[in-house]
């Protein structure tokens, strides 16, 4: 059976795999395969893949000596992996135990096995969980290259996002002014400031903040990462004017910071507004709110709408990207 590849001359193979491995982009199921000078490394995600690698169909063998969850349970093992840490989410207390004792059975490197105990709840956007195995809930996630710390049950964290943040990070220029208005550990603020932006990232949650310095330091960007601790309403009297960029990642009430995002944006400035909207008018309510808040003194113009992923039945997780240019 064919599965995506990514093909690349021998002499490449090992880089290319190091960096296919720090975004957690290998299909471990598959075997590498090396063939006539060139590796076929097995990919899990064709769409995050960079575009400077090939993508190929290949006949790459399984596997044989890794034993997965799936294998150990009479389900479909679904489950989320932060470096050693496991996330599953089952409702039924059997299956949860079942899930989780198939995954510490398996040959996935695991510490800790959490099984979502709540939604993501309150203003720091945090969930409760059940520990169904080992005790710590601070991970190590690997993402495009970058290494993010953080303690689960004190930070929000989705590695579900890792495609979107990709997209919106490869926009940024070499000496940009970005604002991250609500960073969490840096997911969105490191890669941006690797990319040789000045980025200021702000967090109510003090413990978010304490990582997302240590982030900025363990990725090496803590000279251009400045991260502030509070309300990012607070922030305007210091930075107003200052952003090229900003990042409003606070579905479901993004819109009670567009005054905010509008005192911080500069004479040209793109705003990367996330919400969560019903399927029958996606955009219009975050387009709305914008343009109330920046006209007349913006010209405003959606560059793009994007549905990011399904978040409940009939709605969506969006994001507009926004051009801001005074008028
Ligand atoms: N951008 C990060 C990410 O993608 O992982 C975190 C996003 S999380 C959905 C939203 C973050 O906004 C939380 O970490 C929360 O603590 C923070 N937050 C909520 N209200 C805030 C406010 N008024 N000022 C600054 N940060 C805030």
């Amino acid at each position: 059976m064919t599965v995506p590849c990514v093909r690349v001359p021998r002499e490449d193979g090992e880089a290319t795999r190091q960096a296919l491995a720090e975004s957690e982009l290998i299909d471990q199921r598959r075997e590498i395969v090396h063939e006539d000078g060139q590796l076929y490394i097995p990919v899990s995600d064709p769409d995050a893949v960079p575009e400077e690698y090939a993508i190929v169909d290949y006949d790459a063998p399984q596997r044989e000596t890794q034993t997965t969850p799936d294998e150990l349970v009479e389900f479909t093992a679904s489950y989320e992996r932060l470096g050693e840490v496991v996330i599953i989410d089952e409702d039924d207390p059997d299956r949860a135990r079942a899930l989780a004792d198939a995954i510490v059975e398996s040959d996935l490197p695991v510490k800790t096995v959490l099984n979502r105990a709540s939604k993501i709840q309150g203003e720091q956007r945090i969930r409760d969980w059940d520990v169904l195995f080992g005790e710590e809930t601070e991970a190590v996630h690997r993402e495009y290259g970058c290494e993010f710390a953080l303690d689960l049950a004190a930070v929000y964290f989705s590695p579900r996002l890792a495609t979107e943040r990709h997209r919106v990070t490869e926009q940024v220029e070499t000496g940009e002014q970005v604002i991250d208005m609500f960073a969490g550990v840096g997911p969105f603020a490191i890669p941006m400031a690797k990319r040789g932006a000045d980025v200021v990232g702000v967090d109510i949650n003090e413990t978010a903040i304490e990582y997302l310095r240590e982030n900025a330091q363990r990725n090496n960007v803590d000279e251009r990462v400045t991260a502030i601790h509070g309300d990012v309403r607070e922030l305007t009297a210091e930075y107003e004017g200052w952003a090229d960029r900003l990042v409003m990642n606070l579905p479901h009430s993004a819109n009670e910071f567009v005054e905010t995002a509008v005192a911080l944006a500069g004479e040209h400035c793109v705003v990367h507004y996330y919400d969560i909207q019903h399927e029958d008018d996606l955009f219009g309510p975050g387009e709305r709110a914008i343009r109330e808040a920046a006209g007349p003194e913006y010209d405003v113009t959606v560059q793009n709408r994007h549905t990011v992923r399904s978040y409940a039945p009939h709605e969506y997780n969006i994001v507009l990207d926004v051009e801001l240019t005074r008028a």
